[in-house]
């Protein structure tokens, strides 16, 4: 098997258990796998298939993918293919004949196909290895993409005629969507295999979302150049923000279902091969995708489901180095995503309301992040300092929480281990609610007990409680709390135990209002007339010292926007219209010393802040246009598509350029201007005393330049030493 390893895969060493797994497949058992994305998940199945007599079927809900998949394994030498709605009827006649001549290894389908009659008839016919079914959550309606149509999986199987093997994997199951898959595919004789999903190298963070655009925009300046993945909930935010970012010069690019297929491809290709560094997506991005070196994940919105959110946020690092998982969280999100699931039934609703639930006691509560993300999926972190989250790195205040813990668990205990944490904690504060009523429960011993301890909040404790082991979730009425052993032992002989408080969050809107207050928007002229006189002669100075002209260091509105917001970081001089970080590189330093100099003798408060630069000024054109030459289109190409004459598109372009965006032109350049002649063109704007578009062609009159090709090269010439 190791030889077989080895010389398709090209691995000489198994990872975790997979050996085990696929020996387990092997022998006819049915197996069930949970293991973390990253973790080679799919060579389970995909060494087996190889090994056995026979074509494996593999069920997955990818259809977008299967392609990418199925080449990737042709690719190894591997006969794989794909039976769905995107072929044509030639090619699946043609993939039918393949397998039923045995020569096929692995045929993935999606559950719609699989439930068609004449699919079924022909798989009946075939000569079956074994079936896989990857994405086995997707069974699961407590999971995060439920897909009613995997339900009918085992019956279909069944159909099939034979004892088949399966094996279902997952990256992704808490106890309770395990205990689901297994029922619904008949698997709980299964072989159930579980690896660790602890990732030591991801950092995970939540911040209280007080102004997102500013705080995503800092997050994602800080991390120049790296691959991220912003996940917004809507279509339309997606768009939005991509654009924000854009316009803020950060390369971004949207990606959601509403895209056109090939806009999804192109944009998902841009983002592996690294000509943008960040996609903005929602979560329909990700899934299959194997991008190693994914430094960040960003909830821009709350995700649905503590599931989910691991799943997206494992995204990140898969190459073993550092990963940052932010999420920028507010109730009001939670609340709009309740109002969404409205016209669900009610089971529905009441699922989702639970999963969102989760989220807002995840993003809360002051417990290791770790800690908690491991106890949903079933796993205990020992650990007390994990290194690797907010709430760790700063711990909240800590208190003795002996008292408290004792009362919550006996009220647990008084209320007969039926109820979920709103009842118990009503039960505590003594609510005499109609429900404590009815059941008697302001009878009790700890009735109203609560009120002993001002400063508890029941809810939280009771969920602290629950992460630390001393109550567990009732799997079969999800939200009821039962005590478990630990729980058990503590009420016999209490001990010493330090809880820590969690976040306010209630108090969120105060301090926004309180940080608006701070960042008043500049008016007209109303810039400081003595820190602009002293940063003109700063920049003459400079561009003497440096043999250029002043122009290509800063244009006047730059430096007048600096005697308004007073930038005193590189990030907040790159935020400057026209300034832009190469420009900061380039000049900047001088500029921020005399800035940083000046704000401290004169006392000056300065926003020190990011500014964020509306989308206004930038049109949804230069956006498109920006994109284009960044993946080196040429420049006809874009002018028809936005129904542009080639006049109209260099004075966008210019317009780009001249606000501090830096363009890189060469590809097109190089094409139709001649390498001398390009670098008579270049000397001409470094010794020239302006850049005025007139002024050159007059000058340059006798040599023979098209208009084109001197704005052509005023852009490369502007790109190159002024941005
Ligand atoms: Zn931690």
């Amino acid at each position: 098997m190791k030889e077989k390893l080895k010389e398709i895969f090209g691995h000489s060493q198994f990872r975790g258990n997979q050996e085990e797994i696929i020996r387990n497949l092997m022998r006819g058992n049915h197996t069930f796998v949970i293991m973390p994305t990253g973790a080679g998940k799919s060579l389970c199945y995909q060494l087996p298939a190889v090994i056995m007599d026979g074509t494996a079927i593999v069920i997955s809900p990818l259809i977008a993918l299967m392609k990418n998949q199925t080449d990737q394994l042709v690719a190894f030498g591997i006969d794989a293919r794909f039976l769905n709605s995107t072929l044509s009827k030639t090619e699946m006649t043609k993939v039918k004949k393949d397998v039923l001549s045995g020569k096929v290894k692995m045929l993935y389908v999606a559950p719609e196909s699989l439930t068609k009659e004449e699919n079924l008839e022909f798989l009946k016919k075939a000569n079956i290895s074994f079936v896989a079914i990857d994405e086995a959550h997707c069974i699961s309606e407590w999971g995060h993409d439920f897909r009613p149509e995997y339900r009918k999986i085992r019956g279909i199987v069944d159909s099939l005629g034979k004892n088949l093997p399966i094996i279902a994997l997952t990256a992704t199951a808490t106890p309770k969507v395990q205990q689901d898959i297994q029922k619904n595919l008949q698997m709980e004789d299964a072989n159930v295999f579980i690896s660790s999903f602890h990732r030591p190298n991801l950092f995970y963070e939540v911040k209280p979302k007080r102004d997102p655009k500013k705080q995503l925009i800092r997050f994602i300046k800080q991390k120049k150049g790296q691959s991220g993945i912003v996940y917004c909930l809507s279509r339309k935010t997606v768009e939005e923000i991509a654009e924000l970012l854009c316009v803020n010069d950060i390369k971004a690019l949207p990606y959601h279902a509403g895209l056109e297929a090939d806009v999804r491809m192109k944009n998902q290709d841009a983002f592996l091969n690294e000509d943008v560094d960040v996609i903005v997506a929602t979560i329909a991005f990700g899934m299959g995708i194997d991008k190693p070196d994914v430094r960040f994940v960003i909830h821009y919105d709350a995700p649905k489901s503590l599931e989910g959110y691991y799943q997206e946020t494992g995204r990140a690092g898969r190459d073993g180095l550092e990963g940052h998982c932010l999420m920028l969280y507010d109730r009001e999100d939670i609340y709009k995503l309740e109002k969404f699931n409205k016209d669900k039934s009610v089971t529905e609703r009441d699922n989702a309301k639970h999963l969102l639930q989760e989220i807002a006691e995840y993003a809360e509560c002051s417990v290791c992040r770790v800690k908690q993300l491991l106890h949903y999926f079933g796993e205990e972190f020992k650990m007390n300092n994990c290194g690797q989250c907010d709430n760790c790195s700063h711990p909240h205040k800590k208190y003795e929480a002996e008292e408290q813990v004792l009362l919550a668990l006996k009220a647990v205990k008084q209320t007969g281990e039926r109820f979920g944490a709103k009842h118990i904690a009503d039960v505590l504060m003594g609510i005499p609610n109609d429900y404590v009523k009815s059941y008697k429960h302001d009878k009790l011993e700890v009735y109203g007990k609560g009120l002993d301890y001002p400063d508890t909040n029941w809810l939280s404790l009771l969920r602290h409680i629950l992460i630390f082991d001393y109550l567990e979730k009732d799997i079969e009425n999800y939200g009821v709390l039962k005590i478990t052993p630990k729980g058990e032992k503590f009420l016999k002989n209490p001990y010493s135990i330090t809880l820590t408080r969690d976040y306010d969050f209630s108090n969120t809107a105060e301090d926004e209002e309180a940080e608006q207050e701070t960042t008043t928007p500049a008016s007209g002229k109303a810039y400081d007339e003595v820190l602009y006189d002293l940063l003109k002669n700063l920049r003459k100075r400079i561009a003497k010292e440096k043999n250029l002209p002043p122009y290509v260091i800063f244009q006047d509105p730059s430096l007048e926007e600096m005697a308004t917001t007073y930038p005193t970081t590189k990030e907040e001089l790159a935020q400057v219209n026209g300034v832009g970080m190469g420009k900061v590189q380039k000049f900047g330093k001088p500029f921020l010393d005399a800035i940083v100099k000046y704000v401290e003798e004169n006392e000056i408060e300065t926003a020190s802040d990011v500014v964020v630069k509306s989308t206004v000024n930038k049109s949804k054109v230069k956006i498109f246009i920006i994109q284009q030459i960044d993946r080196k289109v040429d420049l006809e190409e874009i002018a028809e598509a936005k129904d542009l004459t080639f006049e109209e598109l260099m004075d966008e372009i210019e317009h780009i350029c001249y606000s501090g965006t830096k363009l890189n032109l060469d590809y097109y350049i190089n094409q139709v201007i001649e390498k001398e002649r390009q670098q008579q063109l270049y000397d001409y704007f470094m010794n020239s005393e302006t850049d005025d578009l007139q002024v050159a062609i007059q000058e340059l009159a006798d040599e023979d330049f098209t208009e084109e090709e001197i704005r052509l090269m005023r852009i490369k010439f502007i790109s190159e030493v002024a941005n």
